[in-house]
């Protein structure tokens, strides 16, 4: 999502007739687009605002302006005008709205500039968006978030939920596809819990079937997904549109119920072991990804059990997995009993070798089968092709044919390893 609101914001300044160039050293203007989901990536910021400053040929005095965007901006607020007095612009995703106010105000000379106010019911749309992935196009259909799990900074540095009207996302889609692109992925924090706010009320499952139907669009992704609003309609459009891509992105964060619960998830592990259940009775195989989160406070070795199981009973096609990590702002930062720091590391590393082994056995099985890939990478060996399956996986194939860049392929799959298949195209 944060490199979609990149690209958004990239739009708007083309827009006000700025041009990019190649390095942040060229530029007169420098936008940072930051993230704070943990506490590294946050930390990550100072230190790239550090390299920013005036020693190294950055700030006002050298007539560069610089602009620090996304969840750390948030977060830290004015405060970062004190670590970093060489920053004139400080943006939340939820004041995008407001940036060609803020870079008129810049332009006119102004210091320090803020948008900082969260208080919206708008969503951020733009005339143009420069859209940097050549085959994939990006378009966020539901920003900010009303769940308030318990370890989360988003809904406070992304502001509330608030859905954009069907009849302005259909008419991106009909752009795009006009453009050429075929595969398109809706983004949202919790993209399922999508309510149109136009007088159409569309339902997210009846948004994803109008997306789907564009003329020229052959593949449709959303994520991510939540548990708690993942309804049989989904599943059912997803059978019923073969656009619509066979995979599901649907965060569990822990297998054990007293855990979920401290997380303020919303659903128990047996609710969640139903849905996914659910997703596996379609008539489309549908591959399911999910998130982790290890070593939450008070987390005990029986309770991380319970997520070793979970992963035995769900059989993942893929997991993102991370330690826990305390944030400003949340209610889990309070909690007291923290898994000591080399335990959430061995936490971590069982999990995902365990999830290795799953997605290995899923992929062996699919030997033998063939599915279509959209073709995004040449190999420097020639005749070697990389593509994505609808369902997501990664494809790594030979064919004899050249310029397939952006092609949909039927492979053969002949290989398989825990994080990618290997194949030949299949000639039929
Ligand atoms: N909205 C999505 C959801 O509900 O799953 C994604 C939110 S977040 C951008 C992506 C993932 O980061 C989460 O699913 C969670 O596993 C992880 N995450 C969020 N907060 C975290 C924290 N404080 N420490 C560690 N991981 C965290
Ligand atoms: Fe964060 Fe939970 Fe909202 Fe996802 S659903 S963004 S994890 S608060």
């Amino acid at each position: 999502m944060n490199e979609h609101d990149s690209e958004k914001v990239a739009g708007v300044l083309l827009r006000r007739g700025y041009r990019q160039v190649a390095s942040p050293d060229e530029a007169r203007l420098v936008f940072y687009n930051t993230c704070s989901i943990r506490e590294k990536a946050a930390q990550k910021v100072f230190s790239r605002l550090g390299e920013f400053n005036p020693r190294n040929n950055f700030g006002r005095e050298s007539g560069k302006v610089i602009g620090v965007l996304g969840c750390v901006a948030q977060q830290e607020g004015e405060e970062i005008f004190e670590r970093a007095p060489w920053v004139s612009l400080v943006c939340g995703s939820a004041s995008y709205r407001e940036l060609p106010l803020l870079l008129a105000r810049l332009e006119a000379g102004e210091n320090r500039v803020t948008g900082l106010d969260t208080d919206t019911d708008e969503t951020f749309e733009t005339e143009l968006t420069r859209r940097d992935h050549p085959f994939r196009a990006y378009l966020t259909i539901i920003e900010g978030c009303d769940k308030a799990c318990s370890y989360c900074v988003v809904p406070y540095t992304r502001g509330p939920e608030r859905s954009r009207a069907s009849e302005s996302i259909l008419r991106e889609v009909r752009e795009l596809a006009d453009v050429g692109y075929t595969e398109l992925q809706l983004l949202g924090q919790t993209v399922n819990s999508y309510r149109d706010p136009s007088n159409r009320h569309l339902s997210f499952s009846e948004l994803l079937l109008g997306v789907a139907e564009v003329p020229g669009i052959r593949r449709v992704r959303f994520m991510t997904s939540h548990p708690h609003d993942m309804g049989k309609d989904i599943v059912d459009a997803i059978d019923a549109s073969p656009a619509l891509c066979d995979h599901i992105h649907l965060p569990v964060q822990s297998g054990s119920t007293r855990v979920l619960r401290a997380m303020q998830r919303t659903y128990a592990r047996e609710e969640y072991l139903e849905k996914i259940g659910m997703i596996r009775g379609a008539r489309k195989p549908i591959s399911i990804t999910t998130d982790f989160i290890v070593g939450f406070p008070g987390e005990s070795e029986v309770e991380f059990e319970e997520t070793l199981s979970l992963l035995d009973a769900a059989q993942f096609d893929g997991a993102f997995s991370f330690q826990y990590s305390p944030r400003p702002h949340t209610p889990a930062a309070l909690m007291a009993d923290p898994v000591p720091e080399r335990e959430k590391q061995r936490r971590l590393q069982a999990l995902q070798e365990r999830q290795r082994a799953i997605q290995l056995q899923r992929h062996q099985s699919l030997m033998g089968q063939t599915f279509e890939a959209l073709v995004d990478g040449a190999s420097r060996r020639e005749g070697q092709w990389t593509g994505r399956t609808s369902s997501n996986r990664v494809l790594n194939f030979t064919s004899s044919r050249t310029d397939l860049l952006g092609k949909y392929v039927r492979v053969r799959v002949t290989g398989a390893g825990p994080n990618s298949l290997t194949g030949e195209e299949s000639i039929e």
